[in-house]
């Protein structure tokens, strides 16, 4: 008799490799410790979803001066790091993928961190290293700009052409210390540069695929194929705007921008500012007539076109939950995350490859990006 899917889900190592959820830290002062309605992710709601290892954004804004940046990135890490030391019975911080299973094996939730833009790291290797030791596993080149490093795929106008002479050492001092190189937001020509510079599979943490929504932070199927020959994985995000054609629009980032602030706002006024309500509720009424969320079941189509595509050794989950406002119906946050599974098991997929989709691929890039530093 096969295993129920709540066996296999908790038997899986299971993987998200971005989540912004120290933002929520910061500027919200959210406690992971205690679960909430708030924001999609938690402490709580980790366990409640069966999720192992999550990766927590270290992010910065754009608009950040280089100096703004790096203090900026050094305070999550250390809000960060004090929210998982407050909360050291339920998870812990890991650093490389034996201590990821150990703190799992041990009936905790792994912490990573990844970090968001290259921006902090300024134009100084000494600073990449720093960065490594206090635990960032891996850099998203950019974001939404280009910086230092390389070009973003958001303005149409490029600046260096792909990675820049700094981004291209950065590339191989990242191989070099076992850091993963994330192309998630890069332009397609930065997203080739690092196939070609680095010596490790490279991850997209946190993209879709651009055959299904055609958006220049999605991967065509040449960039996924490219990718997977060499040995690298793309991980699905949840963004209906990645998603669907649908969403993928100019009103919907705008009604979903004005959503978030409103939100926020509310959030913020403690529910109790009576203006704040009522536009955090006509801003989200307006955009469930008009955006209704789709069903969680468009994110697991994402996840059949990569394996259609390359095979199921390439792809796996990036939620980028509490950096969208809208997750999928059936995904409204972290502890859903077993309906993947279902999704998965009644399209037919075997236990086994269920359990790469879930984890197993992204830990095995993890594995070959640390085996060739520690070369
Ligand atoms: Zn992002």
């Amino acid at each position: 008799m096969s295993k129920s899917v709540h066996q296999l889900h908790k038997e899986a190592f299971v993987v998200d490799t971005h989540c912004d959820t120290p933002l929520r830290i910061d500027e919200e002062r959210a406690d992971l410790g205690v679960k909430s309605n708030e924001g999609h992710n938690d402490f709580v709601r980790m366990k409640e979803g069966g999720v192992d290892l999550c990766f927590y954004a270290i992010f910065t804004r754009t608009k950040l001066s280089p100096d703004q940046s790096t203090v900026q990135a050094i305070r999550l890490i250390g809000e960060t790091k004090d929210m998982i030391e407050a909360n050291s019975d339920k998870v812990a911080l890991a650093t490389s993928v034996r201590e990821a299973r150990e703190i799992k094996n041990g009936g905790r939730g792994a912490i990573m961190l990844g970090m968001e833009n290259g921006s902090p790291i300024q134009n100084d290797i000494a600073l990449l290293n720093e960065f490594y030791r206090m635990g960032v596993r891996y850099i998203t080149l950019c974001h939404s700009a280009h910086n230092q490093l390389c070009d973003s795929c958001a303005p149409k106008e490029k600046k260096w052409g792909g990675l820049s002479p700094f981004g291209k050492k950065v590339v191989k001092q990242m191989n070099k210390l076992g850091m993963i190189i994330d192309v998630s937001h890069l332009s397609d020509d930065s997203f080739y540069d690092c196939l070609k510079y680095s010596t490790a599979p490279i991850v997209a943490t946190h993209s879709c695929c651009r055959a299904l929504c055609n958006h220049p932070r999605n991967m065509s199927d040449k960039m996924i194929k490219d990718l997977a020959k060499n040995w690298g994985v793309i991980q699905i995000n949840f963004y209906p705007a990645f998603l669907s054609d649908h969403y993928g629009c100019a009103e919907y980032f705008e009604a979903a921008d004005a959503y978030d602030s409103a939100m926020k706002a509310y959030w913020r006024s403690g529910k109790k500012g009576k203006k704040e309500i009522a536009d955090f509720k006509r801003k989200r009424d307006y955009i469930k007539k008009n955006f209704p969320s789709p069903s969680y079941k468009l994110l697991v189509d994402h996840i059949e076109h990569v394996v259609n595509l390359v095979g199921v050794d390439y792809v796996g989950l990036g939620s980028d939950y509490d950096g969208i406002e809208m997750p999928p119906l059936g995904l409204e946050d972290i502890s859903k995350f077993e309906n993947i599974t279902k999704e998965l098991r009644f399209r037919g997929y075997t236990d086994l490859d269920i359990k790469k989709i879930l984890g197993e691929n992204f830990m095995r890039v993890f594995s070959q990006v640390e085996n060739i530093a520690f070369r």
